[in-house]
């Protein structure tokens, strides 16, 4: 629709203006400082930061009702730099300008009910959204087209050139950050720096078709994460990981396009996010707060993370009842099939402690809550939701299997919806689901496959068969007859079909 379409009164708001005053405040030591220059941590303490806009009393001056009208007139716009994340301009980077953004098809990614027979297995009510349909396949692409936006937008300025964008990766953030970046070349080039043999075939195809330097690393996710921040502190490069602020906004769309699908009404609602290096939840509770202040949701969702018992810090963390007595101890991981998540020191704790406490207070009571599962769990039940209908990965197992461990444990109600995160495709990790059907995992995982989820592949070439057709080599007609002839009847032997009776 074109905006001169719109009613009158939604016309003015349809286009975002490009103003609000951001910064990045320091979550320790509360300096602030400006965007223009690209910064991850205080250079002051060393914490981390998070992007705030000093003007944003002027988002509260448009009711919330009004701006429920505009963001729902808005998905009519035929605009792309308003089709992804940036359809919440105002609230995600209010100072990038259009021809700035960046939009390769993320976001708005589908809200998918559970059948009656899932629903009733797991106790509760609930949906996945499938950011796996994201187009590098993974919600990592949210925080990319914000990040890369934000360093498009520095390019055309001509604040910085010749960029070199740098990450380490579990292997979802590589894929995206190299998608993105190839879109801006040859202003941004990019590397990624991998743990060896600790990411997908399908992840490590994808930087590695992008066009990006990849490196693989001996160790864990955490051992790459130092090497490049080492990098970033040395040498001239932009740091994508989930440190940079710009991720976290962009990652806050997520919940924008929660509240939406649901027609922002967040009550009784239980939000479902799995947790590694803990940007993901800092964004999701990051966006309801500013909702929630702006009067465009009227109540908080309940707030579910869930993790691994293989790589568990943040549960542990909030294991101490009392917030005075809690301490951070980064953990060692195992191994684990939610294994973009086998992280045990997230970089983004100090964000997580400071927005739990904010939202619980909002909530005026508690609304974040922690679980953790085991391997087994994570497998069987995102097989079980595969084999009803979605496609979710290994994280959306482990967020369905926390799910229902909350419900058991009475952090979630007989009447609350849940909504979770199938954080990638089923695809990129399916080769934790052959490790299972194949009964191939090594016992570290503690996976013991059920017979009753386990499936293959039959081969079927009747013995009594002397010739088969080969690539090249088609078979002559009566061969051919007998071929198919045999062949349909073993399947229908082995599927134990009824002949159709003719009179
Ligand atoms: C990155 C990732 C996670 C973990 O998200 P964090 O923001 O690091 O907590 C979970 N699932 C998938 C598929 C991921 O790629
Ligand atoms: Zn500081």
């Amino acid at each position: 629709m074109k905006p001169e379409d719109f009613p009158k009164e939604i016309r003015p708001f349809i286009i975002p203006e490009h103003e609000g005053e951001l910064i990045y405040r320091c979550l320790d030591c509360g300096l602030q400082y400006d965007i223009e220059e690209l910064l991850y941590t205080c250079p002051d303490c060393g914490q981390v930061l998070l992007i705030y806009d000093l003007n944003s009393e002027r988002l509260k001056k448009i009711p919330g009702e009004m701006w429920r009208r505009i963001f729902d007139y808005r998905k009519m716009l035929t605009i792309p730099a308003l089709k992804g994340i940036y359809l919440y301009h105002e609230f995600i980077g209010p100072v990038i300008p259009l021809d700035a953004v960046i939009y390769l098809g993320e976001g708005h990614t589908p809200v998918v009910e559970a059948n009656d027979f899932l629903q009733e297995k797991a106790g509760v009510r609930f949906y996945f959204k499938n950011d796996g349909q994201n187009p590098s396949a993974s919600f990592k692409d949210r925080g990319m087209a914000s990040a890369l936006s934000y360093i498009h937008f520095l390019v055309k300025k001509g604040h910085v050139s010749d960029v070199l964008a740098i990450c380490a990766s579990t292997g979802d953030t590589s894929a995206a950050a190299a998608l993105y970046a190839s879109f801006l070349q040859p202003h941004v080039k990019s590397a990624v720096l991998l743990p060896h043999k600790k990411v997908t075939p399908q992840q490590l195809s994808q930087p590695l078709g992008s066009g990006a330097a990849v490196f693989e690393i001996p160790g864990v996710f955490d051992d790459c994460m130092k090497v490049v921040e080492a990098l970033s502190e040395n040498y001239n490069v932009a740091l994508l990981n989930s440190k940079n602020a710009w991720r976290i906004l962009g990652q806050e769309s997520y919940s924008y396009e929660v509240a939406q699908a649901f027609e922002y009404d967040m009550e009784d609602k239980v939000i479902v996010v799995p947790i590694g290096n803990a940007g993901n939840i800092t964004a999701v509770i990051s966006g309801f707060l500013k909702f929630y202040e702006t009067g465009i949701i009227d109540s908080l969702p309940k707030i579910l993370g869930v993790q691994s018992k293989h790589a568990n810090p943040v549960y542990r963390y909030y294991l101490e009842p009392d917030a005075a007595k809690r301490k951070f101890v980064p953990i060692t991981v195992k191994p684990s099939v939610a294994q973009a998540a086998m992280i045990g020191n997230p970089v983004s704790m100090p964000r997580v402690i400071h927005l739990v406490e904010l939202y619980n207070s909002k909530s005026g009571m508690q609304n974040v809550f922690f679980v953790e599962v085991a391997e087994q769990a994570i497998m069987d039940w995102e097989l079980l939701a595969n084999q009803n209908g979605h496609i979710a990965c290994t994280h959306g197992g482990e967020s369905l299997a926390g799910l229902v461990a909350a419900r058991s444990q009475g952090i979630i109600g007989q009447n609350d919806v849940a909504v979770i995160d199938s954080t990638a495709h089923a695809l990129k990790f399916s080769g934790f689901q052959e490790m299972y059907f194949e009964k191939r995992f090594p016992a570290e995982f503690e996976i013991f496959p059920d017979p009753d989820l386990i499936n293959a592949p039959v081969y079927i070439h009747p013995k009594d068969l002397a010739k088969v057709p080969a690539p090249g080599k088609p078979l002559k007609s009566a061969d051919f007859e007998q071929f198919v002839k045999r062949v349909s009847e073993e399947i229908a032997k082995s599927l134990n079909l009824k002949k159709i009776v003719t009179f």
